[in-house]
């Protein structure tokens, strides 16, 4: 479908006032003007079925989200230096989907910034300023946690006391036991870290390994590492930014897949449905030497507006059993996509856990060369059948499938019939 003259006008918009840091998606750039549960509308009345936006988390613009912003923005909205219920409540909430031991909040606007300041405690926690992150990680817009996105390309300065290990891949690695490996080039960052008289902070990751290619088996591989790093003084952080709120499946937080309790935790895109906020959880022993060294005032985290919206978003998971739903979707999405691989070789490897799927095209299954231009081809022609999808990996050859966990049966249907389309299209 050509771009219409508005569309065309929007871009130009863009790149003059925008500057020249921003992507767009799609060969064929989108204009959404609505949405409602899984889909979105562009501007001439064209529905997309999101298979995408995983911040919508309970869909797209949810009335019960809306109107709990709605009411609250009519009576007040100030910030954390005064009293509030509805901060206290809802941290209160919050907490209770974590383990014991992760006791305590504190609110920011975005997921940069809890990793940021998640950064901060754990250096004034341990003494140290080394950080372990894998390859192909990303944790964040600001200086400091854009140094732990090796993702974002070679062109972004990279600290000193920054390490990075491969992702546990299991598709890559095949017989090998990845959480064994992923613990013995942790080890060996902190080995390298030391030499150079760097003492270590923390293994900080993504418990889904979004940026990486999504990687979520065997379950546990994380474990061992996070012994690890605490041997040698550091701790373990979690960023649920991506995986968080029930997006894997059965539980409400990556790292519960992989049966231990983080140090710190960051979350943020799912928890306001669109709304920003964001946040770090934090083991109240962690969080000590911090709250002598610092006092901590974030303008917007924390607002009796985002508080309400982040309640609402709770109450919405809980009510409409999202957490059960996203594993039976997933899992019943991920095996009809599994079907689909005897059909089109490329597909390599289907993974992933709830509603956060990695679908690896490759060009061939035994040398696993990746299939990169084609896996381009698909998105975009996906995008022109009405699904939105998009690409992840050091090699962009990664199908991220990763929709509002009220993705429903026939949503997955549809989805699964539209990319066998697509494949047969692109990829023979
Ligand atoms: N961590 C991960 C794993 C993310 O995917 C992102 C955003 N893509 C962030 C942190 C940063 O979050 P934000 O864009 O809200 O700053």
């Amino acid at each position: 479908t050509a771009l219409a003259d508005h569309e065309r006008d929007l871009i130009a918009r863009r790149e003059k006032l925008l500057g020249p840091a921003y992507r767009l998606f799609y060969a064929n750039p989108l204009h959404f003007v609505r949405g409602e549960g899984a889909w979105l509308y562009d501007a001439a009345g064209r529905p997309y079925l999101d298979a995408y936006n995983n911040v919508a988390c309970v869909g797209h613009s949810h009335p019960h989200v809306v109107a709990a912003l709605s009411r609250q923005a009519a009576v007040l909205n100030t910030h954390t230096r005064y009293l509030h219920e509805t901060i206290l409540d809802y941290a209160e909430k919050l907490l209770a989907t974590f383990p014991r031991e992760l006791g305590q909040v504190m609110f920011t606007c975005t997921g940069s910034e809890a990793n940021d300041l998640a950064l901060r405690v754990a250096k004034m926690h341990t003494g140290g300023t080394g950080v372990i992150v894998t390859d192909w990680a990303y944790h964040g817009v600001t200086d400091a946690v854009s140094q732990l996105s090796p993702s974002l390309g070679s062109g972004v300065l990279r600290g000193g006391y920054v390490r990075t290990v491969p992702a546990p891949d299991s598709y890559r690695s095949v017989g090998q036991d990845v959480a064994e490996a992923f613990a013995r080039d942790v080890a060996a960052a902190i080995d390298d870290m030391r030499a150079k008289g760097i003492k270590p902070a923390a293994l900080l990751v993504d418990t889904i390994l979004s940026s990486d290619g999504v990687f979520s088996d065997p379950p546990g591989f994380f474990a061992k590492a996070a012994e690890v790093i605490r041997a040698a003084g550091g701790i373990f952080i979690a960023d649920e930014v991506q995986p968080g709120f029930g997006r894997t499946g059965g539980q409400m937080w990556g790292f519960e897949r992989h049966g231990l309790v983080p140090d710190l935790v960051t979350v943020g895109k799912p928890m306001g449905n669109g709304h920003p906020m964001a946040a770090m959880i934090a083991k109240p022993e962690i969080l000590k030497a911090f709250g002598r060294a610092s006092r901590y005032f974030n303008t917007f985290g924390g607002n009796p507006v985002s508080c309400a919206v982040g309640m609402a978003v709770l109450e919405v998971i809980e009510s409409e059993g999202l957490v059960d739903h996203t594993q039976k979707v997933g899992a019943y999405l991920r095996e009809k996509i599994g079907r689909l691989s005897d059909k089109h070789a490329i597909i390599g490897d289907v993974r992933g856990a709830g509603l956060f799927i990695g679908v690896e095209l490759v060009r061939d299954r035994k040398n696993l060369e990746p299939a990169t231009t084609e896996t381009a081809r698909l998105i975009n022609d996906m995008r022109e059948r009405g699904v939105l999808i998009s690409g992840t990996g050091p090699h962009a050859n990664i199908l991220k499938i990763r929709p509002p966990l009220v993705f429903s049966k026939e949503n997955a249907d549809l989805f699964v019939s539209t990319l066998d389309d697509a494949l047969a299209v692109c990829c023979t």
